[in-house]
């Protein structure tokens, strides 16, 4: 249900209405049988409130009817679920049911593809690439590193001067080549120093 609910969200704003929600629909067979009009106002300030609902309902619906209830812990049978992605089911494989899963969100395809491990715009071709140059047991990780590293240090414009992997990163590289990694730097210590 949270992960559903954390597209075009926060992860704040989600914690913030999960409480109330799982209170409301302990299990798949309460969330089914939910008034869309009640879920609606539920999940409201998460955005995109009417597809959520209509998304949640649907997945509980589907649980119920072919899985007993439960969530799989199979990719496949995840992403047949409605409101359930690629992306959704490897946060839920990984997180939530302790089977190695390897999202692949717009922070990882620009970590990845900047540090050299993997190439491309696809999530699931850049998925591949990534789950098999790394061990399985490191796959959930492996995503959550490059979530965060993109977020906080390789973000659109990368931080490279503060970044940990930049000698191993194929972008920092070529900005050495081109000897654009010094102006970097210095336009960082020139961002960084107050004005008096
Ligand atoms: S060196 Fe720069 S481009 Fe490479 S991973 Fe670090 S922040 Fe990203």
């Amino acid at each position: 249900m949270a992960t559903i609910l954390s597209a075009q969200s926060t992860d704040e704003r989600v914690n913030i209405v999960t409480p109330a929600l799982f209170e409301r629909y302990p299990d798949a067979k309460a969330l089914a049988a939910a008034a869309t009009a009640d879920l609606e106002t539920l999940v409201l300030s998460t955005g995109f409130f009417r597809q959520k609902s209509k998304a949640l309902i649907g997945m509980a619906q589907q649980l119920v009817a072919t899985h007993r209830g439960q969530v799989p812990a199979d990719i496949d049978a995840l992403t047949k679920l409605p409101g359930v992605g690629r992306k959704t089911a490897n946060v839920v494989l990984g997180h939530a049911l302790g089977v190695p899963g390897l999202p692949v969100d717009r922070h990882v395809l620009r970590v990845s593809s900047r540090i050299g491990i993997a190439s491309g715009r696809d999530p699931v071709k850049v998925e591949s690439q990534l789950c098999q140059a790394l061990p399985k047991a490191m796959w959930t990780l492996a995503s959550d590193v490059q979530i965060l590293h993109g977020r906080r240090i390789c973000r659109p414009k990368p931080a490279c001067e503060r970044c940990s992997v930049r000698k191993d990163c194929d972008y920092y590289r070529s900005l050495i080549t081109t000897g654009l990694a010094g102006k970097r730097k210095n336009d960082a210590r020139r961002v960084r120093t107050p004005r008096r």
